[in-house]
């Protein structure tokens, strides 16, 4: 469980989250979504401690983030971004085999794992895993990026904006893949959006932010039955 307790941000002079308080669940897909500059990024980043909140604690299974070693915390956690970038000198497979490999997993278990997960996005093994990221398309990189975020099996996954740069069908496609890989590994994952479609689609809980709060937290059911907030209202009023 990740559980963010009286946690506060600023930058300089300029506070951007005031004091939010979430408990999120073990084997929970968490969505967060919001406006521009409104601190979803900021709030993900405070979790494999990019950023440090200036005062509050976030605890990971009970023990706040500050107290494990920083290696400890990032190997446990896969992290994506919109703007996925594989190492360029590296193949496919080798980007997928990252964290295992320094993780010191036998060779033949990673190639093993290289082509099961392959497998599991519909790309052909043999054709895909000795090459470069530069011979693979936008939403070829973008999957082989979530392989190589959940390669060590993480129990929490961080996830921004990761599929903003895509074409609708193949946002549609790794969205129905990691409602999938969600599935299967049981895993945490905190998904970091502005879309509300895609909140909607992907959340089991949905948090909405705004200026650096927390507006209103709950499932897509019960944001669509009762919206206390505009931005809640707006959608489904357009959407309608
Ligand atoms: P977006 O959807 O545009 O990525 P966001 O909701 O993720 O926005 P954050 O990136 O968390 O928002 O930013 C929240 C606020 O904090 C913004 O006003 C931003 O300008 C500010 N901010 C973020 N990082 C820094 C920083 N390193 N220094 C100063 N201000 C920052």
């Amino acid at each position: 469980a990740i559980e963010f307790q009286n946690v506060s941000k600023s930058f300089g002079d300029t506070m951007v989250i005031p004091d939010m308080n979430l408990s999120i669940a073990q084997g929970e897909l968490f969505v967060l979504v919001g406006t521009s500059g409104s601190g979803k990024t900021t709030s993900l980043k405070m979790v494999n401690r990019l950023e440090e909140p200036t005062e509050g604690n976030i605890f990971i299974s009970g023990k706040k983030a500050k107290d494990y070693p920083l290696q400890q915390l990032r190997w446990s956690m896969g992290y994506i971004l919109q703007q996925i970038a594989l190492f360029p000198t590296m193949t496919v497979a080798q980007n997928i085999a990252v964290i295992p490999e320094m993780k010191k997993v036998s060779k033949k278990e990673i190639n093993r794992l290289v082509d099961d997960l392959l497998a599991k996005v519909g790309l052909d093994p043999d054709k895909y895993r000795n090459r470069m990221p530069s011979e693979l398309s936008g939403g070829e990189q973008q999957r082989i990026g979530i392989l190589r975020a959940i390669a060590s099996k993480p129990d929490i996954v961080l996830m921004d904006e990761p599929f903003g740069a895509l074409d609708p069908l193949s946002r549609t496609t790794l969205q129905d893949l990691i409602l999938d890989l969600h599935k299967e590994l049981d895993n945490t994952i905190i998904f970091v959006t502005h879309d509300m479609d895609e909140a909607m689609k992907l959340g089991d809980r949905i948090g909405i932010m705004g200026d650096g709060e927390l507006l209103q937290v709950g499932t897509p059911r019960e944001l669509a039955q009762n919206p206390t907030n505009d931005f809640v209202r707006d959608f489904f009023r357009s959407s309608a």
